[in-house]
């Protein structure tokens, strides 16, 4: 597609936070060009039921809630370019978006890049990603068919991610790392309730051990209250341990605090530099909900438009 170097908005991501702007955005009339990055429609789109969206009482799945939601974003013209933003300059204006091989301008950008499943930083897990370690239950559960697998973590995501693997799997066990969970009380009584559910308490792992011929053989775990290391059999590992926010290419640029996340005016989306905004959860490591997202997108959108015409009326009153 031919797209025009210059527009009045660039939004840098495609979840509920980056639709939501561009459904503002081109109803203010701002064609906004959207960006949407190397997993167009963000992480709802590798989650299986959405049943706490507002509007849908039955629930949805994330990812037809996500292409209601691109649709809803192309009905009033936002363009889109299913690429990645690998560089931006707020040093100069209008501020510049790098898409790959492609340069944009722009008179205010909205950042809603989104955050990215954590991972153990373990050599053997990066070695063993794609063959028996997986960050994605809904992606990769399929292929441990009557298989044990354990899951990492003691969140919702956690929860979740083990309530689906045991639609595939023979046994799911849950490795947390303290001995109470996080997630809410809700996701915790599924996940006691559901008979191919077991839990190991106050283990972390330290070794994913297996080989990419034939996967995942077992774990190597030590206890965090003893110290004490075992070896636990098992055929898959699912991470499920919260996420980071996709911040990287702002650094240098814009604020951000010790964990990453773009730094916004209490109540705004405004970010430290004057017409770059940011929403959903590259800023926001408190709620990180679909819904939070969408609402922050919204804000941003609007305080965009107020950006832009507040300098429009500044240049005609010159
Ligand atoms: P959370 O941050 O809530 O939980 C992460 C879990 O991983 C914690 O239990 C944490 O342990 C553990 N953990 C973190 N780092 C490590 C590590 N290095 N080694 C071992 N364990 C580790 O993330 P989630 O992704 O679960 O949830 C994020 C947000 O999304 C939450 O607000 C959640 O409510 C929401 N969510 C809602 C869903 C729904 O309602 N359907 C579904 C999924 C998520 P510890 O507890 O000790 O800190």
């Amino acid at each position: 597609m031919d797209l025009q170097k210059h527009h009045r908005v660039i939004i840098i991501g495609s979840g509920p936070a980056g639709y939501t702007a561009a459904i503002y955005a081109a109803r203010a009339d701002l064609k906004p060009l959207l960006i949407s990055g190397s997993q167009p429609g963000g992480q709802l789109t590798i989650t299986t039921e959405v049943e706490n969206y507002p509007g849908f009482p039955e629930g949805i799945m994330g990812p037809e809630l996500m292409e209601h939601f691109r649709k809803q974003a192309e009905r009033f013209g936002t363009q889109f370019l299913y690429k990645t933003v690998t560089g931006v300059d707020f040093s100069k204006y209008p501020f510049g978006v790098e898409a790959e091989d492609q340069m944009f301008t722009a008179e205010a950008v909205i950042i809603a890049s989104g955050a990215s499943a954590r991972l153990l930083n373990l050599e053997s897990e990066s070695k063993l990603m794609g063959y028996g370690v997986s960050a994605c239950a809904t992606c990769d559960g399929f292929f441990f068919k009557d298989k044990h697998v354990a899951v990492v973590g003691g969140g919702d995501t956690a929860m979740e991610e083990a309530s689906f693997l045991t639609k595939f799997a023979s046994r799911v066990t849950i490795v947390h790392r303290r001995d109470e969970l996080r997630a809410s009380k809700i996701m915790q009584e599924r996940a006691f309730k559901n008979p191919k559910i077991d839990f190991l308490w106050n283990k972390v792992v330290t070794e994913v051990i297996g080989n990419q011929k034939d996967g995942v053989t077992a774990l190597r775990l030590k206890d965090t209250q003893t110290g004490e290391e075992s070896e636990f059999a098992c055929q898959g590992l699912f991470l499920a341990i919260g996420h980071q926010p996709n911040s990287e290419i702002f650094k240098g640029q814009i604020e951000t605090d010790e964990n990453g996340y773009i730094i916004t005016e209490p109540g705004t989306a405004k970010t430290s530099v004057a017409g770059v905004f940011a929403a959903g959860d590259v800023q926001d490591h408190v709620y990180r909900q679909a819904v939070t997202a969408a609402g922050s997108g919204c804000m941003a959108a609007i305080e965009a438009e107020h950006y832009i015409s507040a300098l429009e009326f500044a240049l005609m009153a010159d």
